[in-house]
Protein backbone atom coordinates (compact mmCIF):
# COMPACT_ATOMS: atom_id res chain seq x y z
CA UNK A 1 0.00 0.00 0.00
CA UNK A 2 1.30 3.40 -0.40
CA UNK A 3 1.06 5.93 1.75
CA UNK A 4 1.60 9.77 1.23
CA UNK A 5 1.66 11.39 4.55
CA UNK A 6 0.74 15.91 4.94
CA UNK A 7 1.72 17.08 8.25
CA UNK A 8 1.95 21.43 9.27
CA UNK A 9 0.13 23.60 11.26
CA UNK A 10 -3.43 24.61 11.56
CA UNK A 11 -4.56 26.45 8.13
CA UNK A 12 -1.93 25.66 6.14
CA UNK A 13 -4.21 24.49 3.71
CA UNK A 14 -3.63 21.00 4.23
CA UNK A 15 -7.26 19.13 4.24
CA UNK A 16 -8.28 21.08 0.60
CA UNK A 17 -4.82 20.38 -0.46
CA UNK A 18 -4.56 16.73 0.43
CA UNK A 19 -8.14 15.97 -0.46
CA UNK A 20 -8.04 17.26 -3.67
CA UNK A 21 -4.21 14.91 -3.99
CA UNK A 22 -6.11 11.56 -3.06
CA UNK A 23 -8.85 12.39 -5.43
CA UNK A 24 -6.27 12.75 -8.27
CA UNK A 25 -4.20 10.06 -7.25
CA UNK A 26 -7.43 7.65 -6.46
CA UNK A 27 -6.65 7.06 -2.76
CA UNK A 28 -8.23 7.88 0.52
CA UNK A 29 -7.88 10.83 2.02
CA UNK A 30 -8.10 10.06 5.85
CA UNK A 31 -8.11 13.92 7.79
CA UNK A 32 -7.30 12.59 11.05
CA UNK A 33 -7.58 15.25 12.81
CA UNK A 34 -10.71 15.07 13.00
CA UNK A 35 -10.52 12.20 15.38
CA UNK A 36 -8.67 14.34 17.95
CA UNK A 37 -11.74 17.17 17.33
CA UNK A 38 -14.21 14.17 18.25
CA UNK A 39 -12.69 13.08 21.26
CA UNK A 40 -12.49 17.29 22.12
CA UNK A 41 -15.99 17.51 21.19
CA UNK A 42 -17.15 14.34 23.59
CA UNK A 43 -14.70 15.96 26.48
CA UNK A 44 -16.50 18.75 25.82
CA UNK A 45 -20.59 17.35 26.16
CA UNK A 46 -19.15 15.09 29.18
CA UNK A 47 -18.25 18.58 30.79
CA UNK A 48 -14.94 17.39 31.51
CA UNK A 49 -11.79 19.71 30.67
CA UNK A 50 -9.95 19.09 27.74
CA UNK A 51 -6.94 20.07 29.62
CA UNK A 52 -7.28 17.62 32.64
CA UNK A 53 -5.85 14.39 32.02
CA UNK A 54 -7.36 12.93 35.11
CA UNK A 55 -11.08 14.08 33.29
CA UNK A 56 -10.03 12.90 30.17
CA UNK A 57 -8.61 9.93 30.42
CA UNK A 58 -11.75 8.08 31.99
CA UNK A 59 -13.68 8.88 29.28
CA UNK A 60 -11.86 6.89 26.63
CA UNK A 61 -12.77 3.28 27.12
CA UNK A 62 -16.87 4.98 26.59
CA UNK A 63 -15.70 6.60 23.20
CA UNK A 64 -16.72 4.13 19.95
CA UNK A 65 -15.15 6.29 17.18
CA UNK A 66 -15.02 5.18 13.56
CA UNK A 67 -14.27 6.69 10.08
CA UNK A 68 -16.78 6.21 6.99
CA UNK A 69 -16.04 6.89 3.71
CA UNK A 70 -18.56 7.75 1.36
CA UNK A 71 -17.67 8.84 -2.21
CA UNK A 72 -14.31 9.36 -0.74
CA UNK A 73 -15.58 11.72 1.80
CA UNK A 74 -14.86 11.07 5.47
CA UNK A 75 -17.67 11.17 8.15
CA UNK A 76 -16.53 10.77 11.57
CA UNK A 77 -19.18 8.49 13.80
CA UNK A 78 -18.86 9.20 17.55
CA UNK A 79 -20.90 6.17 19.78
CA UNK A 80 -23.19 5.93 16.46
CA UNK A 81 -23.49 9.21 16.10
CA UNK A 82 -22.32 11.46 12.68
CA UNK A 83 -20.57 14.28 14.15
CA UNK A 84 -19.17 15.60 11.02
CA UNK A 85 -20.37 18.86 11.14
CA UNK A 86 -20.30 19.46 14.71
CA UNK A 87 -16.35 18.85 15.51
CA UNK A 88 -15.46 22.01 12.68
CA UNK A 89 -17.32 24.38 15.37
CA UNK A 90 -14.51 26.65 16.49
CA UNK A 91 -15.08 25.90 20.32
CA UNK A 92 -13.94 22.05 19.55
CA UNK A 93 -10.44 23.57 17.51
CA UNK A 94 -9.45 24.24 21.32
CA UNK A 95 -10.52 21.57 22.52
CA UNK A 96 -9.07 19.04 20.17
CA UNK A 97 -5.71 20.67 20.58
CA UNK A 98 -5.88 20.26 24.02
CA UNK A 99 -6.66 16.33 24.16
CA UNK A 100 -3.86 15.46 21.48
CA UNK A 101 -1.43 16.79 24.38
CA UNK A 102 -2.23 13.31 26.46
CA UNK A 103 -0.31 10.84 25.43
CA UNK A 104 -2.67 8.69 26.31
CA UNK A 105 -5.33 10.19 23.73
CA UNK A 106 -2.65 9.93 21.15
CA UNK A 107 -2.13 5.94 21.38
CA UNK A 108 -5.73 5.35 21.52
CA UNK A 109 -5.77 6.76 18.42
CA UNK A 110 -2.53 5.33 17.05
CA UNK A 111 -4.18 1.69 15.81
CA UNK A 112 -6.81 3.09 13.72
CA UNK A 113 -4.83 5.31 11.48
CA UNK A 114 -2.15 2.67 11.10
CA UNK A 115 -4.65 0.56 9.90
CA UNK A 116 -6.79 2.83 7.38
CA UNK A 117 -3.47 2.67 5.75
CA UNK A 118 -2.58 -0.91 5.51
CA UNK A 119 -5.70 -1.51 3.69
CA UNK A 120 -5.20 1.55 1.57
CA UNK A 121 -3.48 3.34 -0.08
CA UNK A 122 -3.54 6.75 1.50
CA UNK A 123 -3.20 10.59 1.60
CA UNK A 124 -3.20 11.35 5.33
CA UNK A 125 -3.10 14.71 7.19
CA UNK A 126 -2.18 15.40 10.73
CA UNK A 127 0.33 16.60 12.70
CA UNK A 128 2.60 13.35 13.37
CA UNK A 129 1.70 11.24 10.33
CA UNK A 130 5.14 11.46 8.33
CA UNK A 131 7.21 11.69 11.97
CA UNK A 132 4.75 8.90 14.33
CA UNK A 133 2.03 7.27 12.66
CA UNK A 134 3.34 6.42 9.01
CA UNK A 135 7.16 6.74 9.31
CA UNK A 136 7.79 4.42 6.29
CA UNK A 137 5.31 6.59 3.84
CA UNK A 138 6.34 6.59 0.32
CA UNK A 139 5.74 10.85 0.08
CA UNK A 140 5.92 13.17 3.39
CA UNK A 141 5.24 16.80 2.77
CA UNK A 142 5.25 19.48 5.39
CA UNK A 143 2.97 22.26 4.69
CA UNK A 144 3.24 25.88 6.12
CA UNK A 145 2.09 29.46 5.63
CA UNK A 146 2.72 32.66 8.01
CA UNK A 147 0.73 32.79 10.95
CA UNK A 148 -1.62 35.62 9.95
CA UNK A 149 -2.26 33.82 6.68
CA UNK A 150 -3.94 30.96 8.26
CA UNK A 151 -5.99 33.26 10.44
CA UNK A 152 -6.57 35.33 7.68
CA UNK A 153 -8.05 31.74 5.70
CA UNK A 154 -9.81 30.64 8.97
CA UNK A 155 -11.09 33.93 9.41
CA UNK A 156 -12.93 33.53 5.79
CA UNK A 157 -14.01 30.01 6.14
CA UNK A 158 -15.83 30.83 9.52
CA UNK A 159 -17.50 33.60 7.76
CA UNK A 160 -18.66 31.62 5.21
CA UNK A 161 -20.41 29.15 7.71
CA UNK A 162 -22.19 32.08 9.28
CA UNK A 163 -19.96 31.71 12.23
CA UNK A 164 -18.54 35.36 12.91
CA UNK A 165 -15.42 35.58 15.00
CA UNK A 166 -12.94 38.63 15.37
CA UNK A 167 -9.88 37.75 13.34
CA UNK A 168 -7.64 38.68 16.11
CA UNK A 169 -9.39 36.63 18.16
CA UNK A 170 -8.55 33.56 15.32
CA UNK A 171 -4.41 35.08 14.69
CA UNK A 172 -4.19 34.56 18.94
CA UNK A 173 -5.71 30.87 18.59
CA UNK A 174 -3.74 29.94 15.37
CA UNK A 175 -0.68 30.78 17.57
CA UNK A 176 -1.57 29.20 20.57
CA UNK A 177 -2.45 25.98 18.62
CA UNK A 178 1.02 26.41 16.97
CA UNK A 179 2.55 26.98 20.60
CA UNK A 180 0.85 23.93 22.08
CA UNK A 181 0.87 21.93 19.21
CA UNK A 182 4.92 22.53 18.65
CA UNK A 183 6.09 22.26 22.56
CA UNK A 184 3.73 19.20 24.45
CA UNK A 185 6.03 16.19 24.79
CA UNK A 186 4.30 13.56 22.82
CA UNK A 187 4.35 13.72 19.14
CA UNK A 188 5.48 17.47 18.68
CA UNK A 189 4.23 18.97 15.42
CA UNK A 190 7.70 18.67 13.58
CA UNK A 191 8.91 18.59 10.32
CA UNK A 192 10.06 14.51 9.68
CA UNK A 193 14.12 14.57 8.22
CA UNK A 194 13.07 13.56 4.68
CA UNK A 195 9.76 15.41 4.66
CA UNK A 196 9.44 18.22 1.80
CA UNK A 197 8.53 21.75 3.29
CA UNK A 198 5.97 23.65 0.99
CA UNK A 199 5.44 27.11 2.54
CA UNK A 200 1.87 28.46 0.95
CA UNK A 201 2.02 31.66 2.11
CA UNK A 202 0.89 34.26 -0.88
CA UNK A 203 -0.25 31.00 -3.36
CA UNK A 204 -4.19 30.56 -3.82
CA UNK A 205 -5.03 27.03 -2.60
CA UNK A 206 -5.66 26.49 -6.49
CA UNK A 207 -1.94 27.11 -7.08
CA UNK A 208 -1.18 24.64 -4.20
CA UNK A 209 -3.00 21.77 -5.07
CA UNK A 210 -1.18 22.63 -8.24
CA UNK A 211 2.02 22.69 -7.37
CA UNK A 212 1.80 19.67 -4.35
CA UNK A 213 0.02 17.45 -7.08
CA UNK A 214 2.68 17.87 -9.23
CA UNK A 215 5.25 17.01 -6.24
CA UNK A 216 3.40 14.06 -5.17
CA UNK A 217 3.25 12.65 -8.42
CA UNK A 218 6.96 13.13 -8.91
CA UNK A 219 8.02 11.54 -5.77
CA UNK A 220 5.60 8.84 -6.30
CA UNK A 221 7.28 8.44 -9.54
CA UNK A 222 10.60 8.06 -8.17
CA UNK A 223 9.66 5.54 -5.22
CA UNK A 224 7.30 2.94 -7.39
O1 LIG B 1 -6.13 19.44 11.82
P1 LIG B 1 -7.11 19.94 12.84
O2 LIG B 1 -7.04 21.41 13.08
O3 LIG B 1 -8.51 19.48 12.56
O4 LIG B 1 -6.67 19.21 14.20
C1 LIG B 1 -7.23 19.57 15.43
C2 LIG B 1 -6.18 19.40 16.53
O5 LIG B 1 -5.86 18.02 16.66
C3 LIG B 1 -4.84 20.10 16.24
O6 LIG B 1 -4.74 21.37 16.82
C4 LIG B 1 -3.81 19.19 16.85
O7 LIG B 1 -3.54 19.58 18.16
C5 LIG B 1 -4.48 17.84 16.92
N1 LIG B 1 -3.92 16.87 15.99
C6 LIG B 1 -2.83 16.15 16.40
N2 LIG B 1 -2.32 15.18 15.59
C7 LIG B 1 -2.86 14.92 14.40
C8 LIG B 1 -3.97 15.67 13.95
C9 LIG B 1 -4.47 16.66 14.77
O8 LIG B 1 -2.31 16.37 17.48
N3 LIG B 1 -2.35 13.94 13.65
Amino acid sequence: MISVAIDGPAGAGKSTIARAIARDLGYLYVDTGALYRAIGLYALEQQADPQNEGQVLPLLPQLHLSLQFANGEQQVWLNGRNVSQEIRKNEVSMAASAVSAIPKVREFLFDLQQNLAKENNVVMDGRDIGTVVLPKAQVKIFLTASPEERARRRYEELQQRGQSVEYTQLLEEVRRRDYNDAHRAAAPLRRAEDALLVDTTGNSLEQSIVQLTKIVKERLQDVL
